[in-house]
């Protein structure tokens, strides 16, 4: 009697009502043919060129086929003067605007560009930081915190603040 297949996804049993779709010659049951194939897809963009991502993004934002002349020549500027910076350092501060402190880079009359750059480039990367070395959890709950909602601790521990506590050794960030 033929052994029963085991999914690579989840590495559980195939039984023989589950049905099953192969891929690289493995039998997956077809929920997890179906996540599989996502993963694999969620990998290979993170194969995109940085810089192309940064600009696509851009373009999402202001709903254009290509960056404007002055955004490109600006980031260009950029990436010259801040030697440590990089395009999805440069992506992640436009999204951290956009998503999380919800400003409208578009539509904002004191906006120029993505003139704000030099101004939020740490604080996102601190915001970055913060949600990646937070556990799983918290992450999502993270996300969508501004950096003005975090507080660090005596040990210099990054936590959300707790507003209900009136803990006097707690230092706001923006004090440091
Ligand atoms: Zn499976």
């Amino acid at each position: 009697m033929a052994r029963k297949a085991t999914c690579p996804h989840c590495n559980q049993f195939i039984e023989i009502d589950d049905g099953f779709k192969k891929f690289q010659n493995r039998k997956y049951h077809l929920i997890c043919y179906k996540l599989a194939m996502e993963e694999i897809y969620e990998n290979n963009k993170k194969d995109i060129d940085p810089k192309q991502e940064l600009y696509e993004y851009i373009c999402k934002v202001y709903g254009t086929q290509e960056v404007s002349p002055m955004i490109n020549s600006q980031i260009e500027r950029y990436m010259t003067e801040y030697p440590t910076w990089k395009y999805s350092g440069i992506l992640y501060t436009i999204r951290y605007l956009t998503e999380v402190e919800k400003t409208d880079i578009k539509n904002n009359p004191n906006i120029r560009g993505v003139g704000f750059l030099p101004y939020k480039y740490d604080l996102a990367k601190q915001h970055f930081l913060i949600v990646k070395s937070a556990n799983d959890n918290l992450n999502e709950q993270l996300k969508n915190k501004t950096i003005k909602d975090f507080v660090i601790d005596k040990k210099i521990r990054l936590k959300p603040i707790n507003y209900d506590n009136n803990d006097k050794d707690i230092i706001k960030i923006e004090d440091l």
